[in-house]
């Protein structure tokens, strides 16, 4: 009999919520018209993706017109960033990599782009940030929290620092959403992915506020105010209206919830003879686990408990088939015997206490079992 799945892996991605797929149902057959049409089919689908749009504004206190649907977080942060193409970007050396590709990408046509160190714990600060700016930095882009080590950042200062320097700031909040408060004052930029809060994959939003100078991004039709061109993924969009706003309204008690869970785990796991924990115990995503275990390959871990019915990643899921080790380890400091035994539990209120007890019992005979493999082969 196949054991019981604990999945365990809700920062790569999470299942789409009952509610959410019966609100997009009808969207696929019944109301499948084209949004840009003038006759009744098109204007229920239009409606529908209007309403999202109304959903996700009121949800993260912004207007309507500022909401852009995009295919996800990597489309939202690939927009955000290149609004400062030619110019100057500040950002940090632990930003997903659809921040940092884009960074890159940038630097090759002209733009500069400074990458703030960050400390042990994955922080940066507004003062590093103010000390970073001069007259030709157009954007600031700093995520609202770190995808592999939770590491919750203070965008609510660095949003001031931008503000009173006159700079756009932007903020991937794809982990952020549903975990923690999510608003849009002070912030000039937001992304978001519906692939992490119960929506589908492959759609996501960009929050862009009034005045802000942004590009089309992908040509053709007039679709989403013009900017950013192809027929609307209505299903999706309808999808990700309902997940932002059950996110939003659930957070503050499933946070509560998932933190008791994500404590109880750090510190079975910490009982694991030399095991670190990767970012800050106190300011981190509610759900994220990141403990590198010395003298073991986090891959072994992985297919172990994999084999025991747990769903972990190594790092990020993004990063998963690079053979370097995690940017965002090397940028904390992570030692060299800990790095590659780097395990990354991410918690929803989906979970149970006796999955997180299965997990820390099956983890720690896993680690004592690879150790003692590689002693025998020492
Ligand atoms: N930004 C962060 C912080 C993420 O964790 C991810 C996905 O893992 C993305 C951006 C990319 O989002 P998507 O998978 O919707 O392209």
């Amino acid at each position: 009999m196949e054991k019981k799945l604990i999945y365990a892996d809700y920062a790569a991605t999470s299942p789409v919520e009952e509610r959410v797929l019966k609100e997009m149902l009808p969207y696929f057959t019944e109301s499948f018209g084209n949004p840009s049409g003038v006759h009744r089919a098109s204007r229920t689908a239009a409606k529908a993706v209007a309403e999202a749009r109304r959903k996700i504004a009121a949800a993260i206190g912004a207007d309507y017109s500022e909401i852009y649907f995009t295919s996800g977080g990597t489309e939202a942060d690939n927009w955000a960033v290149n609004v400062a193409k030619g110019k100057e970007i500040v950002t940090t050396a632990i930003e997903h990599k659809a921040v940092l590709n884009s960074c890159k990408a940038l630097e090759k046509s002209g733009t500069a782009v400074t990458y703030l160190p960050v400390d042990s714990d994955g922080f940066v600060t507004a003062g590093q940030v103010a000390a970073a700016i001069d007259s030709d930095t157009a954007l600031v882009s700093v995520m609202q929290a770190n995808n592999e080590i939770g590491t919750v950042m203070p965008i609510d200062e660095i949003a001031e620092v931008c503000r009173a320097k006159g700079v756009l700031f932007h903020t991937d909040a794809v982990q952020a959403i549903g975990n923690l408060p999510v608003n849009v004052s002070g912030i000039d930029m937001l992304s978001c992915s519906g692939h992490k809060i119960g929506a589908p994959k492959g759609v996501g939003f960009l929050y862009v506020r009034k005045g802000t100078p942004l590009e089309s991004f992908i040509h053709g039709g007039n679709q989403e105010f013009g900017l950013r061109a192809g027929t609307e993924n209505v299903p999706a969009i309808v999808g990700l209206g309902e997940a932002v706003k059950l996110a939003c309204e659930g957070m503050k008690d499933n946070a509560e919830y998932v933190t008791r869970l994500r404590d109880k785990l750090i510190d079975g796991l910490l009982e694991i003879p030399d095991a670190r924990l990767n970012g800050s115990r106190e300011k981190r995503l509610c759900g994220n686990v990141n403990v590198s275990f010395a003298d073991v390959e986090s891959e072994a871990v992985l297919l172990m408990l994999d084999a025991a019915g747990i769903c972990a990643s190594g790092g990020s899921a993004c990063t998963t088939g690079e053979n370097e080790p995690s940017h965002v380890l090397t940028a904390i400091g992570v030692e060299n015997e800990f790095i590659n035994g780097t395990v990354r539990f991410t918690l929803s209120h989906k979970n149970t206490e006796d999955e997180v007890n299965y997990i820390i019992g099956q983890t720690t005979e896993i680690v004592q079992r690879l150790r003692k493999i590689r002693m025998a082969n020492c």
